[in-house]
């Protein structure tokens, strides 16, 4: 059957309804947005007519899966005790809007370890992720991204995801989004069948396939292990073709959302969606 919920991250100009609608012109059946800009704490207020849009879209474009990624400078980890407070309320808005526009993932990077060790750092990431999920909506589920390990960032191991999923009880609305660039240049090979399933085997071993509710699905500028962040287009960077033609046909995967972050959206999404599709036996 293959990937039933092929999807890409939208540009939100105009909206999220158009976002959507715009999605459904490309081809896809899952769409990412951000709910707010990524690069700025001031929150966007969603309305009433904003949230009656997107229902109007999504029940015009039969597309009914939605995910939103929130903002890069959110840091539930942070060792400063008023960043770190301003993340948990950043976090929390995200997923008051989620609850509002009735999109049920968010995927957050949670956090680094800057100026402390990887330990005290996942502890604060847990800290901080109990105070939200106690509070949490029941219809919204946060997933937290596998990074590429760049700098100070946490969770480019799953042996650190599964610390933050385990220590939280392993909460039903905390769940985990796998990034293909990143988790490669993290250090998790893909590229071959042989690699994809041990690869794959190991998340399950160490953090549960149950618990992965969201793939992006991006090809790599940069090589194994790098730990540099350079999203490619599908089947043309470092992990190549093979990688995704075994995502799109993996059993596992046929009703989790996999969502394009490739280069030059809208239009590269198109071209990137067509060749996802076109692996799939
Ligand atoms: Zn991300
Ligand atoms: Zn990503």
């Amino acid at each position: 059957m293959g990937a039933q919920l092929l999807g890409a991250h939208m540009p939100t100009s105009g909206g999220l309804g158009k976002a959507v609608r715009n999605s459904k012109e490309i081809g896809c059946a899952a769409v990412q947005v951000f709910t707010s800009s990524p690069q700025q704490w001031k929150a966007k207020v969603v309305t009433d007519e904003m949230v009656a849009d997107l229902t109007k879209a999504r029940e015009e474009t039969g597309i009914d899966c939605l995910i939103s990624h929130d903002s890069y400078l959110i840091h539930v980890s942070a060792v400063d005790d008023e960043h770190r407070a301003k993340s948990i309320a950043g976090l929390q808005g995200e997923i008051e809007r989620c609850h509002r526009y009735g999109i049920p993932f968010v995927v957050s990077h949670m956090g680094g370890y800057k100026d402390q060790t990887v330990e005290e750092g996942l502890n604060r990431m847990v800290e901080s992720t109990k105070h939200i999920l106690a509070q949490m909506p029941p219809d919204v589920t946060l997933c937290m991204e596998t990074t590429a390990g760049q700098g100070t960032a946490l969770n480019s191991k799953f042996e650190e995801l599964a610390f933050v999923l385990n220590a939280c009880g392993n909460h039903p609305q905390l769940a985990v989004c796998l990034d293909t660039c990143h988790i490669f240049v993290a250090g998790y090979d893909i590229r071959t069948e042989e690699t994809y399933t041990h690869t794959f085997s190991e998340f399950d071993r160490i953090i549960g396939i149950d618990k992965l509710k969201v793939i992006h699905c991006n090809d790599s500028k940069k090589g194994l292990g790098s730990k540099v962040d350079r999203h490619e287009h599908i089947g043309e960077g470092m992990i190549g073709p093979k990688a995704f033609e075994l995502l799109v046909n993996d059993p596992r995967f046929e009703r989790v959302p996999i969502i394009l972050e490739t280069p030059e959206a809208p239009e590269g999404h198109a071209r990137n969606l067509a060749k996802l599709k076109s692996l799939i036996a």
